[in-house]
């Protein structure tokens, strides 16, 4: 027998919101997880009318669903938001390469504007050869330091007010888990913020900050979103693919988990002897760093120099290990 819609528009539910566990019709689940990131951009004010807005595009699920929800909202509640897509192609052969066509596709379905920018071109190094240098271990480092970079470039580039990400509800909670498990206390702080403001740097927010990850790939099949599903073949991520299991658990038991996890994030207090990390200016690249060699110099120059491994860790205990090498492998600060 048919369930009826729970918002009471006499049509036929067709799922079963994995957020709130109401029956809804396509129409009414669009709508109502459309409102809830238009409540979110509001509430947290993450853009100003006018702003050139930067969405960091993957052509994942993730990107996608913002790519469609932004342009969604901007006509229908006058945002007046310039958009833009900005990609990073890391050079992951049988990966992005194919990931990037779906970009191309979306630029012309949404009708935004496409900037892509590559590791090899920015770094002279693709991932592909980076992982041929360093192994399969670390190799997430490198691709993570050089996108956040990366992103950062080809925002200056493109003139934009904010970088916009696809990080959803549950990126957030393992990162919030994560971050506690390590005692990285910075970190824990940052990572649960919606607009990440670091003075020098481009502004970056989170639209879909509390969108649960199965509702994106819901939206993204009922509106048959044009999207790349396929795994990097350099992810064995073993430690978040740790968190991502025992949330995936958690929500089975109880899915408010992840929200809840997210507002423990918020509302955790940094007792005020902690010290944090103080941002100042890479005297190598110029762009924002808390040492004085920020950790994309330090993990390229590693790779330049034939020493993959000098910039996993900790940036401040590399920068000692420098001082002791001889002259030719030194770093020049
Ligand atoms: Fe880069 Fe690792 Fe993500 Fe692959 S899984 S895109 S190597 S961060």
């Amino acid at each position: 027998m048919p369930v009826l819609c729970a918002s009471k528009c006499g049509r036929n539910a067709v799922l079963k919101r994995p957020k709130t566990g109401d029956a809804l019709c396509k129409e009414c689940f669009f709508w109502a997880f459309e409102l809830e990131v238009h409540s979110t951009i509001i509430n947290g004010k993450l853009f100003n009318k006018g702003d050139v807005v930067a969405i960091a595009a993957s052509g994942g699920k993730d990107s996608t669903v913002l790519a469609q929800v932004l342009k969604t909202l901007n006509e229908r509640y006058d945002y007046g938001l310039k958009l833009v897509l900005l990609s990073i192609d890391e050079g992951i052969t049988g990966y992005r390469d194919d990931s990037l066509k779906t970009v191309h596709e979306n630029k012309e379905e949404y009708e935004m504007p496409l900037k892509i920018l590559s590791y090899e071109q920015l770094y002279g190094w693709s991932m592909d050869k980076i992982v041929a240098e360093v192994g399969r271990k670390n190799n997430c480092t490198f691709c993570g330091v050089f996108r956040r970079q990366a992103l950062d470039r080809g925002a200056i580039l493109l003139s934009v007010n904010c970088i916009a990400t696809g990080h959803n509800a549950d990126d957030i909670a393992e990162t919030v888990l994560m971050n506690i498990l390590r005692g990285d206390v910075a970190r824990l702080q940052r990572c649960v913020n919606i607009i990440t403001v670091t003075e020098g740097a481009i502004p970056r927010c989170k639209p879909l900050k509390y969108t649960y990850e199965k509702e994106i790939v819901m939206y993204a099949y009922f509106k048959k979103l044009n999207y790349f599903s396929t795994e990097c073949v350099y992810a064995p991520n073993a430690y978040r693919g740790h968190a991502r299991t025992f949330l995936k658990d958690l929500e089975r038991l109880k899915p408010s988990s992840i929200i809840d996890i997210i507002h423990s994030g918020e509302t955790m207090c940094i007792k005020e002897n902690v010290k944090m990390p103080e941002k100042g200016i890479c005297t190598k690249c110029g762009f924002v760093s808390s040492q004085r060699i920020c950790k994309a110099c330090m993990l390229l120059e590693g790779l330049n120099r034939g020493l993959p491994k000098l910039g996993i860790g900790k940036t401040s205990k590399a920068t000692k290990v420098l001082v002791t090498l001889p002259n030719s492998k030194r770093i020049d600060f």
